[in-house]
């Protein structure tokens, strides 16, 4: 215990009693050299080198592969997607670029099939899940007892160019539920796609119908910072312009006496870096050179906590129990253990009588079968030993008749032999009285 005026208060409480004393300013005497501090945090960051992921969602052709070229002045890699895939996928690839002594890891994921299907309800979900499959990596990482988050490959996505379509109209219900459903994931930076194929007013009214859509239907888009000093006027000056309208271009062609990136057409060339043409350079200031620190930083501290923390909640962390006390990881533990153990007895419980019911069941319908069967052979004994009294009695009846017979046959034979010998006698007397007249 330490006194603190008159009040005793526990040990662990002494660092929070200093650190809430007021600070005292000391000037130092001479060059310590701490001064160097922001210069070794660049050194170790330039050798580190950085990563940043860029996911394009939008209609298939709609340009999402020639605006990263014309971002990045590269040729990156790209299969043409058809318009028959069966759903939605997304396909990443990574790239190692390199600027003066700055290497960045760069990580561009596609949405194919996105827009191609008839039913498009369920278009949303690949994105959402690829997004959450990104930070849940991230998480497990560093849930682990020896994280490696210094040489991780982060994959979670930094900024998200939503393409629009340039229709004039208004937002597709695509676009709008898509978008809702991103949110509170990435940073969405919307932009409207081909801003070549749609005229000057009509691209002045299109954004603003746009934007009072996303206003609307409540879609928090990616708010350019303006609480830092050095970027706010130009982040403040640049969101007036969202959704920036682009062009993209690989195609160098020859205005004046320069050659720069434009798409030509029969009645005259829009260049991409041309202020007046299209918001293409706009793009890329916000997105690469003055905010692309700021996103990764949006990724970390607004999307990955919020994703970190509803993960954590579900799993029963919380940083304070009911009593508003700190929350021990080990009390927390047990409480989740004895659950799921609890849960765990319930479920074998409800196994076992379900399997106890199933046996009486079985046996119920057992006894039934043997019941019937019981009967069946009744019955059929029953048959039988009427079927065998039957014969029985015409077996008597037989015997009966066949005796009957024998008798009959018996005297029949009698009279005919009693006939025989009176007939003889006779034949006898008649001779010898025919011999007494001849003698
Ligand atoms: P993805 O399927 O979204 O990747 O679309 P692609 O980048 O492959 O582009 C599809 C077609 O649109 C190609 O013929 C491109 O030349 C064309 N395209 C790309 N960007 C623009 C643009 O800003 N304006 C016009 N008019 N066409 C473009």
């Amino acid at each position: 215990m330490v006194e603190m005026g008159s009040v005793q208060v526990p040990n662990s409480f002494k660092y929070v009693a200093c650190i809430n004393e007021e600070l005292r300013n000391l000037s130092l005497s001479g060059h310590v050299g701490f001064d160097s501090l922001p210069d070794q945090l660049v050194n170790k960051s330039t050798s580190q080198g950085f990563c940043f992921n860029i996911l394009c969602v939008g209609e298939t052709g709609i340009g999402k592969s020639t605006l990263m070229d014309t971002l990045f002045n590269t040729k990156f890699e790209s299969d043409p997607a058809t318009h028959n895939e069966p759903g939605v996928r997304l396909k990443a690839r990574s790239y190692e670029l390199q600027e003066s002594n700055v290497r960045l890891k760069l990580t561009i994921v596609d949405t194919v099939g996105f827009g191609d299907q008839i039913n498009k309800d369920d278009s949303y979900k690949p994105i959402v899940e690829y997004i959450d499959a990104q930070f849940e990596a991230y998480l497990q990482e560093e849930l682990k007892i020896k994280r490696s988050l210094f040489n991780y490959h982060d994959t979670r996505i930094h900024a998200c160019l939503y393409f629009i379509a340039p229709t004039g109209h208004s937002l597709k219900s695509l676009d709008l539920v898509t978008m809702k459903k991103l949110d509170s994931k990435v940073n969405i930076i919307p932009i409207i796609a081909k801003a070549d194929t749609i005229a000057k007013n009509e691209l002045h009214k299109f954004k603003s119908k746009i934007m009072s859509e996303l206003v609307s239907n409540g879609v928090q888009i990616y708010q350019f910072p303006t609480d830092e000093e050095t970027v706010a006027e130009i982040n403040a000056t640049m969101s007036v312009h969202l959704p920036f309208a682009v062009v993209g271009s690989t195609e160098e062609v020859k205005i004046g006496n320069k050659m720069a990136k434009a798409r030509q057409y029969p009645w005259g060339v829009v260049q991409v870096e041309n202020e007046n043409h299209c918001d293409f350079v706009k793009l890329r200031e916000m997105l690469i050179r003055v905010n692309m620190e700021d996103l990764r930083e949006q990724t970390h501290t607004r999307h990955y906590e919020l994703y970190r923390r509803c993960k954590l909640e579900e799993m029963g962390f919380k940083d304070t129990d009911p009593d508003s006390k700190p929350f021990s990881l080990q009390e927390t533990y047990e409480a989740k253990r004895n659950e799921f153990l609890g849960e765990l007895q319930k479920k074998e419980e409800e196994m076992r009588q379900m399997f106890v019911m199933r046996v009486k069941e079985k046996e119920a319908e057992l006894k039934e079968a043997e019941k019937e069967l019981h009967e069946k052979f009744d019955l059929l004994k029953r048959t039988h030993q009427e079927e065998k009294k039957k014969v029985e009695d015409k077996k008597k009846e037989l015997e009966e008749e066949v005796n009957n017979f024998q008798k009959k046959k018996a005297a029949a034979q009698l009279l005919q032999s009693q006939a025989q010998q009176s007939g003889a006698q006779q034949t006898k007397k008649d001779k010898d009285k025919k011999n007494a007249s001849f003698t």
